[in-house]
């Protein structure tokens, strides 16, 4: 495979390029990285192993574009035309875009085409929104000056994102860059690049000019690092950890780059004992052991009151032995693998640690195994129950199918276990009573509260965190603020300026 060019196929390998200006390109120091189906444990692909000099050429397509490229003629309307376009690509390109994800992280097919489906709602409404008035006119206490604000793109943005939901994740970043104005360089998980090149070459199908959507595959670092250190850059959009969230926001601190992120969770999912139970539970199973427990907003702390505590562990961990872990490409199937080995690793090294922490295993605890599919990356799901809210098992994110049931006694104590965690990402909960529901929201230190839902998310509201959690908020009206500046321009509408040492002159 060494000399091959991007878009040959070797063995069933393919191998793939840099996308950049519009096209796939081989990197300077012709270094690739293997892609590996988490389900098969096979390479089926390759894509390079970007170095500093291929971030640079990235950068300078990205800046070029934005600077002196067609993209600078266009205006709100034909931003949000291409958006459009880019959204039918997409919807006509479904089942192709969500195979590739299934193949990069073992996700289920039919959560992946949901989501594909789901995308081309995003870049309508960011359209539509590329189109609204933006700017205000202010009263000044000055007379005859005339202000006025404008809102402008930021520039180049770095869209580095993570594994789990690789390109729902970078629609979030790049429905508003784009309405916006800006150029974009997407930097995916090294597990999931292919995803994102494929992206990126519908988008230059639907017409998108050369350089205003890049794809740099790599490690985080240096590929990463490149782009979060480079001076070309003006914005770090970022999905993933909490620890890389932290050097990112310390490395792209030095050049003053606009930063958002969106962390690491350990989400409360608070069941009262007046909840319908049966919508409970449900709630409960989607909230931690969909996508295989590796969501942000995974309700992996499972907050049950004294009251019903039996009955829902119960219930809950028969709910979860029956859940059907197989082959990801299998409609039937209900929970895939975990994305890559490490992870596969640090799920069961979790799953340790709660044991020697004194929680008691009622449920999974091991590898699946799944007929057909030796080295598959197939996590059982698993429950502790008597989990008490300072083992590490309840504080440190894990991301992986481990539900936690904590015990709570009363309202006061169901919050402040909920809020004693360094993150505050996401809430549920389960109630009967409306006062209570709207109570325990207020009190709880969260960016998403779900009341006798989980898991909904929407381009129509923001989603981020509080806390450790994050930095700025995705999604919703006012993400456009979060990639575009503002500028306060003043206008004589008077006789001039007089002169400052002599006005009355
Ligand atoms: P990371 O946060 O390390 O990675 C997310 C993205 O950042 C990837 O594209 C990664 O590249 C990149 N990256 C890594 N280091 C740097 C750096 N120094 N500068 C710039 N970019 C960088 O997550 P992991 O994939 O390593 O997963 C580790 C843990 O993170 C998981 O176990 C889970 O707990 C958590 N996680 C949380 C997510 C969330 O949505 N909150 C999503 C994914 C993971 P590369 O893939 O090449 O390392």
């Amino acid at each position: 495979m060494s000399q091959s060019l991007p878009g040959t196929s070797v063995a069933g390998v393919t191998r793939y390029g840099l996308f950049i200006g519009n096209q796939q390109i081989a990197p300077v120091d012709g270094e690739y990285l293997d892609v590996v189906n988490p389900a098969t444990g096979k390479v089926w692909a390759q894509v390079p192993n970007a170095s500093v000099k291929d971030v640079d050429m990235a950068v300078e397509s990205a800046r070029s574009a934005f600077e002196e490229g067609d993209w600078l003629g266009y205006r709100a309307a034909d931003r949000a035309k291409f958006l459009i376009r880019f959204g039918e690509a997409i919807a006509d390109n479904a089942e192709e875009i969500a195979q590739l994800q299934v193949n990069e992280n073992g996700k289920l097919i039919r959560e992946m085409v949901g989501q594909a489906k789901l995308m081309p709602e995003y870049f309508n409404y960011y359209a539509g929104l590329a189109q609204m008035p933006t700017g205000s006119t202010n009263p000044l206490h000055v007379k005859q000056m005339l202000n006025y604000t404008v809102r402008e793109p930021l520039g180049v943005v770095a869209a580095i994102t993570p594994w789990n939901s690789p390109l729902l994740l970078l629609v979030w970043k790049l429905g508003p860059a784009l309405a916006a104005g800006n150029t974009v360089i997407a930097k995916p998980s090294e597990v999931t690049p292919v995803s994102a090149i494929r992206f990126a070459e519908l988008a230059a199908e639907a017409g998108l000019p050369p350089g205003v959507f890049n794809v740099v595959t790599g490690l985080g670092s240096p590929s990463g690092s490149a782009l979060t250190g480079h001076p070309g850059v003006d914005k770090i959009a970022f999905t993933g950890s909490t620890a890389t969230g932290q050097a990112i926001a310390s490395q792209a601190g030095k050049t003053l780059k606009r930063v958002s992120l969106e962390l690491g969770g350990k989400s409360p999912n608070i069941v009262f004992s007046d909840a319908d139970l049966t919508s409970a539970i449900n709630g409960l199973v989607a909230g931690i052991f969909g996508a295989s427990g590796q969501t942000c907003m995974a309700g992996s702390r499972i907050l049950v009151q004294d009251t019903m505590y039996d009955q829902v562990v119960e219930e809950f961990v028969r709910r979860a032995e029956a859940i059907k872990v197989g082959d990801p490409q299998n409609p039937a199937s209900e929970m895939g693998t975990v994305a890559c080995r490490p992870q596969f690793e640090k799920v069961l090294s979790y799953i340790d640690i709660a044991k020697s922490d004194g929680a008691r295993l009622v449920a999974g605890g091991t590898r699946a195994e799944v007929d057909g599919f030796p080295d598959g990356l197939f996590v059982r799901p698993t429950v502790f129950a008597d989990v008490t809210n300072d083992m590490r098992i309840a504080q440190e994110e894990v991301f992986g199918p481990i539900a936690s049931l904590i015990r709570f006694h009363d309202e006061d104590e169901a919050v402040r276990i909920a809020n004693e965690t360094q993150f505050g990402l996401a809430a549920g909960i389960w109630t009967g009573n409306v006062q209570r529901a709207h109570r325990v929201a207020s009190r709880l230190r969260a960016g998403t509260v779900w009341i006798n839902n989980y898991r909904k998310t929407s381009y129509a509201t923001p989603f981020g965190g509080y806390k450790q959690s994050g930095l700025g908020r995705e999604n919703g009206a006012d993400a456009l603020r979060e990639y575009t500046e503002e500028k306060s321009v003043w206008v004589d509408t008077g006789q001039g300026v007089k002169d400052p040492f002599n006005p009355r002159a």
